[in-house]
């Protein structure tokens, strides 16, 4: 039976890049992913920053537009350009992204294995056994996209290891491994890819659309990318029911892309942060949206992924190189670097949803505070210092907007 020391479930942004920084340490490393590569993922392929910070590959190649701030509206009746002077996001398509990621874990020397779907987890002799099951992928990538490594093989297999990496996502196998019948937190949302000529496109290319108010507790958004926006709406609660029926009410309510129906749309669930959980045991870890490590204010996900993964597969090769099988170091760092920035985001998260409505002044009138969220993303600043200075301004906007009249709130 093939023997690794580290299988990683799932070859989006997270399980490229540990099997990428393994690798790269000398620990022999296969990648599973169900699906056939390039592949599409519902996505606004939105990258703050601060990815700069942290990723030591080259992504320039799949930058389709660099973003300097937004347009921000409320309800698609009132907007306010709020644009900064340097760099905030960029933008890519995931199909391209994720195999360019893919593409550096292989040339590192990780082996890859597409439309293979991860069936089951036990425990083996010297670690684990993971099942796989050939699984020809339904979703063709309808993109761009040059096409990737063939990975799969006949009939089902077994695979052993002594580490599991659970990147596969926010419906993944291996969490349910490790938390059977633990519910988890799950934000609904929708996305499409709309084609567009390029002129529009590149007339729009240096700022996003968000839109508060008009999707309940939760944003929609129009990100441009080369040909296309990708437009789509997140529901932090309450969408759930009726997710297509606020996605068409957004669509045709848009000015740019209303009357257009060449496009498809797919839902797709994303596990925002809600408390911290111990993402690790025994020898299995989970990062990114597996973990549910997703900015719960605006969604973000990829460099959560990235960077939590970047410190699961440090802590992971200091075992196998000590010959230790405490991965306990994985938590300890995600509390101290993630989960006091998203108990903050969950903060804004909860004013922000609840009084779109305040929140949308609140930014009109004051555009150094988007200046401030920039800065978050670009990582310059904390959310927990944006937290301070929101609660420092909230008090009084409450108090305007009651003498305004208690519908104001909700107008
Ligand atoms: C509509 C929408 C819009 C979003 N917009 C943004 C945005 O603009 N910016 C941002 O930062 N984040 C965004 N996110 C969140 C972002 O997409 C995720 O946080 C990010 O993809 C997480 O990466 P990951 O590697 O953890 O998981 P994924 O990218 O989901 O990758 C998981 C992989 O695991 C594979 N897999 C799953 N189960 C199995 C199995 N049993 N066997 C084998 N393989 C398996 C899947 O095929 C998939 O390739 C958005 C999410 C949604 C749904």
């Amino acid at each position: 039976m093939p023997y690794y020391d580290v299988i990683v479930v799932g070859a989006g942004p997270g399980g490229a890049t540990a099997a990428y920084e393994l690798a790269n340490a000398g620990i022999s490393v296969l990648i599973i992913d169900k699906e056939k590569f390039p592949r599409y993922k519902p996505c606004g392929g939105g990258l703050s920053l601060k990815i700069d910070k942290i990723l030591n590959i080259d992504i320039k190649e799949t930058i389709e537009n660099t973003i300097k701030g937004a347009y921000f509206s409320y309800k698609q009746k009132e907007g306010v350009f709020l644009l900064s002077d340097k760099p905030v996001a960029y933008m890519v398509m995931r199909d391209r992204f994720d195999s360019l990621l893919l593409s550096e874990a292989v040339k590192s020397g990780a082996s890859f294995i597409d439309e293979s779907h991860v069936k089951g987890i036990s425990n083996g002799k010297n670690g684990y056994e993971i099942f796989v099951n050939k699984n020809p992928s339904p979703l063709p990538s309808p993109l761009r996209g040059e096409g990737w490594v063939k990975g799969g093989f006949s009939g089902d297999k077994v695979y052993n290891c002594k580490y599991v990496i659970g990147a596969d996502g926010a419906n993944g196998i291996v969490r349910r491994f490790l938390y059977p019948g633990i519910k988890r937190t799950l934000a609904a949302s929708i996305e499409a890819e709309i084609p567009v000529d390029e002129e529009l496109t590149d007339n729009h290319s240096h700022y996003v659309h968000i839109d508060f108010g008009v999707i309940p507790y939760g944003y929609a958004w129009v990100f441009p990318k080369k040909g296309f926006l990708s437009a789509g709406i997140a529901g932090f609660k309450g969408v759930a029911k009726h997710p297509k029926r606020y996605f068409e009410q957004f669509i045709n309510g848009h000015s740019k892309i209303n009357g257009t129906t060449e496009y498809k749309y797919k839902g797709h669930p994303i596990p925002i942060f809600n408390k911290p959980l111990n993402l690790t045991k025994g020898g299995v870890m989970l990062v990114g949206d597996a973990g549910n490590l997703v900015d719960p204010f605006f969604g973000e996900g990829i460099y959560y992924a990235i960077r939590s993964s970047q410190i699961a597969s440090t802590v992971v090769s200091e075992a196998i190189i000590k010959g230790k099988t405490d991965l306990s170091g994985y938590d300890t760092k995600l509390s101290t670097e993630f989960y006091p920035e998203f108990m903050a985001a969950q903060q804004i998260s909860q004013f922000v949803y609840t009084f779109p409505r305040i929140w949308f002044n609140v930014l009109s009138d004051r555009p150094e505070l988007a200046e401030q969220y920039y800065n978050v993303l670009r990582g310059e600043n904390r959310y927990s210092i944006f937290l301070k200075e929101i609660k420092s301004i909230a008090g009084s906007l409450m108090k305007t907007a009651l003498k305004k009249g208690f519908l104001q709130l909700f107008k």
